[in-house]
């Protein structure tokens, strides 16, 4: 059978892994350690720094198809991939998706609604940008920010000066949106050209990192449609063969502005895996090599999911008794082989279905919640 290879070893590469072997693929890691999560369940395991040209070569070598599950690789790397196979995203769009900057401009430029923004690199700069775009401000590095990593909310001109300014990287500053709520859209296209959206997901935040997830979203029927379309219209728009997720806000119940996005699957996505005919990970192995994209409707009235942080397991890195998870109706557990507990690590996740979208959040946050009390030593004060 073929080889598909992928670049990075965390979860999305491991979840993506376990659904491209199930449809009778191979599946080659590159990655920087054999116990990362996608090393652990794949034979072919390249192990090396990912900006090394020997190890890059050798690795691409063995595949037919190359892929990744984190936008923050090196561009390089994925053109160098792409010398010796097809390897989808292309360092073209990972080029656009790793610098927010670039992201914001390209969508802005095809006239996609984004957040108002502005390239700033001083105190100054973000002065002027708050003279039109008002306070508060969002400052985040340009490039490599994951789960809100390097932003700061600034609520006048004295924060600004707090703002640890590194000449040596690029910053953005963002108009602070209050959104009613934020959702995203799981868009897929494949190397011929056919695009399926899943139906949007709605996202609960704590502490910058996705905590909840459910579908369907309390979107009304025309502003889920609309969001549909602008996560096509994005993925035409950087050309993009593949999966893509695209973060969106939602204000006043009816405007719609896109965040970011990732050329991946999404954890916003996680639940398509027990909820739609085609997870999002399969879908992503269909679209990357070349196959007809697969069904991406709810099979479900309802569906959620919750993030395991390592918050929950103890100090010595035990993780809870999942006794009671596993005697809970239509929850499923996912845990990602991660070793090394850390609060506000991802470590798994769990997903409920229901009649609706509230039942199953209920059911899924009721099924977390019980981890938490009885387990002496856990940290609980983040992650909810
Ligand atoms: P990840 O890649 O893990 O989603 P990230 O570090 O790339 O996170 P963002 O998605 O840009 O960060 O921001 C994380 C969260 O912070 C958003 O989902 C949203 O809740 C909040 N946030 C970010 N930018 C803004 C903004 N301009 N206005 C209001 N809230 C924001
Ligand atoms: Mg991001
Ligand atoms: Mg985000």
């Amino acid at each position: 059978g073929a080889t598909i290879g992928m670049v990075g070893g965390g979860q999305l590469g491991r979840m993506f892994a376990l659904a491209a072997m199930s449809m009778g693929y191979r599946v080659a890691v590159l990655t920087k350690s054999k116990r990362e999560p996608a090393a652990q369940v794949v034979e072919s395991v390249f192990v090396g720094s990912l900006d090394d040209a020997s190890v890059v070569s050798e690795f691409a070598s063995q595949c037919d198809v190359i892929t990744l599950e984190f936008e923050n690789i090196p561009a390089e790397t994925i053109r160098r991939c792409g010398e010796s196979c097809p390897t989808f995203p292309s360092h073209r769009v990972l080029a656009t998706a790793q610098d927010r900057l670039i992201e914001k401009q390209t969508f802005r430029d095809a006239g996609l609604p984004v957040t108002p923004f502005a390239a700033v690199a001083s105190t100054e700069d973000v002065i002027r940008f708050a003279e039109t775009a008002g306070w508060p401000v969002i400052v985040k590095t340009a490039r490599s920010g994951y789960d809100g990593k390097g932003q700061h909310r600034l609520e006048d001109a004295s924060q600004a000066r707090e703002v640890p300014w590194d000449s040596s990287a690029a910053w953005i500053a963002e108009q602070f949106i209050p959104f009613d709520r934020e959702v995203s859209v799981v868009v897929a296209r494949s190397a011929v050209g056919e695009v399926r959206c899943f139906p949007p997901f709605e996202n609960d935040h704590s502490n910058h990192i996705l905590d909840v997830s459910f579908c369907p979203s309390t979107l009304s029927a025309e502003v889920a449609e609309q969001a549909l379309a602008i996560a096509t219209r994005a993925a035409e728009t950087i050309d993009l063969t593949g999966v893509l997720c695209v973060e969106l806000f939602v204000i006043n119940e009816q405007e719609l502005m896109i965040n970011e996005v990732a050329p991946r699957p999404h954890n916003s996505g996680h639940l398509t895996i027990e909820a739609c005919p085609t997870s999002q990970f399969e879908q992503h192995v269909r679209a990357v090599c070349g196959l007809p994209l697969g069904d991406c409707d709810l099979r479900v009235g309802g569906a959620a999911m919750a993030n395991l942080l390592g918050d929950l397991w103890d100090r010595q890195g035990n993780a809870p008794d999942w006794t009671g998870v596993l005697r809970t109706p239509t929850v499923s557990l996912h845990l990602y082989g991660k070793s090394d507990a850390k609060p506000g690590r991802k470590m798994g996740h769990l997903t409920a279905t229901a009649a609706d979208a509230e039942r199953a959040r209920g059911r899924v946050l009721a099924a977390r919640g019980a981890l938490e009390a009885p387990i002496p030593g856990v940290v609980t004060d983040s992650g909810r």
